[in-house]
């Protein structure tokens, strides 16, 4: 046994989220894109939706609009949620369900509280990701997994629970397929508890209290905090009461990103044509 455990993973950064209105006026907690800091590759967005509590019909998604270049990736911890796409895609998210949208070449969708849950008011919360694509793959054509909350990888544990939806942590490895090296967790710690994962050599990690507060090594992460982790093996442990937690992996991808608001690509001309492409309707059109 040493004192010093150099493969110790440490908190190399802490960014604080910022609130922004999407949707149809709906407020998120946003550590990025900012004016201060536009990704962590491969990582674009990072959305933290609720908890949060609406009335009877003032429930509020997203209307149509576009994607093109990247994945958005949703994860449910509360509440319904019903999606509809131009490729005639429909389909409801509860709790602990993801769905992994593959926009590729490009697809119209809207997203929101579903109709049932519009009507009786209810809760939200929930984690939208978006996962760039590498330059290979940004025209693919569009693909969706579901992914639901049975499928994933589980392990529960003293006063810890484990699932994996992405890639392997913890010793588990999830249901979701991905385009480049991700890797998706969710850990519930009670006060005290821990849990131990080697991370993958060369990917980016960040880990975000989705509710309550966590320790990594010395440094206490609050909520609204995205931590960025650096170190061969991470250990998290619980603060009081306790912690619904988020780690991400991801092996950067390296190329330049050109982005505005629903398209990344690489190039500012490849920009320029997916709004030509947009306003022509070549991404489908609505189907209600
Ligand atoms: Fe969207």
């Amino acid at each position: 046994m040493t004192d010093i455990d150099t493969d110790t993973a440490t908190v190399s950064r802490l960014i604080r989220a910022q609130r922004a209105v999407e949707g149809d006026g709906f407020v998120v907690r946003r550590p990025f894109p900012t004016t201060m800091l536009s990704h962590l590759d491969p990582f674009l967005l990072f959305d933290h939706m609720g908890p949060m509590e609406f009335a009877a019909g003032e429930g509020v998604g997203t209307p149509w609009h576009p994607h093109r270049g990247f994945e958005t990736v949703t994860y449910l911890l509360e509440g319904e949620v019903e999606h509809r796409d131009s490729l005639g895609n429909h389909g409801f998210l509860n709790a602990g369900d993801t769905q992994w949208m593959t926009a590729g070449s490009g697809v119209l969708h809207k997203e929101g509280p579903s109709q049932a849950a519009q009507a009786a008011g209810g809760r939200m919360h929930g984690l939208q990701l978006w996962v760039n694509l590498p330059a290979a793959e940004k025209m693919s054509a569009p693909a969706y997994q579901d992914l639901r909350a049975e499928a994933n990888a589980r392990r529960d544990q003293d006063g810890s629970s484990v699932r994996v939806i992405a890639g392997r942590l913890f010793g588990l490895a999830g249901p979701g397929s991905t385009r480049t090296p991700i890797s998706y967790a969710h850990v519930s710690l009670a006060a005290g508890a821990e849990v131990t994962t080697e991370l993958p050599a060369g990917h980016v990690v960040l880990a975000y209290p989705l509710t309550g507060a966590f320790r990594i090594g010395n440094t206490q992460v609050d909520e609204g905090i995205l931590a960025v982790v650096e170190g061969t093996e991470l250990t998290v442990r619980g603060v009081a009461p306790s912690s619904e937690v988020i780690v991400l992996t991801g092996q950067p991808i390296g190329e330049p990103v050109a982005r505005y608001g629903p398209f990344v690509m690489n190039t500012e001309g490849e920009l320029r044509q997916a709004f030509s492409d947009f306003e022509r309707g070549r991404f489908g059109t609505p189907d209600d």
